[in-house]
């Protein structure tokens, strides 16, 4: 079952307007539960579902969760997220609206992944927020829309937290004759797990997450990611937190919608005419949005995010 929508895929005048390049924005921030995570954990559920799996459980607070108990919903399947303490009230009640059960457990995301996994011995099918082939299959369908819409483009913008969006899109681009397409991956300081292996030339990760763009907060991208910044060509890129504000704030006035700084921050590359971007003709931004995003968070990030 299709569990995401085909989602709009606009030209923008505004983002990047001191770029040469058109800029082609791919709207995420629609799909059903606010981000592209429809795509690859709709997909996943979906196929595990019709594996035979009784019930679904996640160790995320954030959209992969909230994609998760979306797609137990609409499979009609019980679906139990495992969040650490860390997770805002408002996280766990988007989720518990979707129908599925939250269970808050540990200090940091591994000790959620952790109990996630225990749990999941018992039947429940684990949906990984990241790392898993069935996720990017399913994500590589966001490459599939502007393709058969006829775009061809010269680069691509995204953001990256584990790296399960660019292993779609990288899946995407080859599936549809645009393997040579490079891909501007764009992270946050501080969330800034495949620039540091990048740099490093090996699959380490950060110790912490000191970014408030939490759904780039991956210590470690998967070993997938990592592999692929040697097979395809992928420009790390990384940006600040408060150009990550901008980018939301300047988004939402040119364009009129809200996302999280996760998404802010591929949109401020653009902004700031990065200098990967100077000699592209036509750029496609992966605006991958974000649920849990409100107005008064952004207002107030906007007053102290330095
Ligand atoms: C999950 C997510 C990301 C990062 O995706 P990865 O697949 O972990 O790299 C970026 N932005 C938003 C809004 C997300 O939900």
């Amino acid at each position: 079952m299709k569990l995401h929508i085909e989602t709009p895929l606009i030209e923008s005048l505004s983002v990047g307007k001191g770029l040469a390049a058109n800029v082609w924005l791919k709207i995420e921030a629609v799909q059903p539960c606010g981000s592209f995570k429809a795509r690859g954990v709709g997909y996943a559920c979906s196929k595990y579902v019709d594996n035979g799996a009784k019930s679904l459980v996640s160790s995320s607070g954030g959209n992969a969760g909230l994609a998760v108990a979306y797609s137990g919903r609409r499979l009609g399947v019980p679906v139990t997220v495992i969040v650490p303490k860390t997770t805002k009230k408002r996280a766990i009640d988007l989720i518990e609206l979707e129908g599925a059960q939250v269970i808050v457990s540990g200090e940091v995301w591994t000790d959620a992944h952790e109990h996630a996994m225990e749990l999941s011995k018992n039947g429940g099918v684990y949906i990984h927020p990241f790392d898993d082939p069935s996720l990017w299959t399913g994500h590589a369908s966001v490459i599939d829309e502007i393709a058969n819409a006829g775009m061809v483009p010269d680069a691509v913008v995204l953001s990256v937290g584990g790296g399960g969006l660019l292993c779609g899109v990288v899946e995407g681009l080859k599936r549809n004759n645009l393997k040579n397409v490079p891909i501007l991956a764009v992270e946050t300081r501080g969330a800034d797990s495949l620039s540091v292996a990048f740099l490093a030339d090996k699959h380490i990760g950060i110790k912490s997450i000191t970014s408030i763009a939490t759904s780039l907060g991956a210590t470690k991208v998967a070993e997938h990611a990592f592999n692929l910044l040697r097979e395809h060509r992928i420009i790390s890129h990384v940006v600040t937190d408060r150009d990550a504000v901008n980018g939301c704030w300047s988004f939402l006035e040119d364009h009129r919608m809200i996302v999280e700084p996760a998404c802010g921050a591929s949109l401020s590359a653009v902004y700031n005419e990065c200098d990967a971007l100077q000699d592209k003709k036509n750029i496609l931004v992966i605006v991958c949005g974000g649920g849990g995003m409100t107005m008064s968070q952004l207002e107030e990030w906007n007053r102290y995010v330095t």
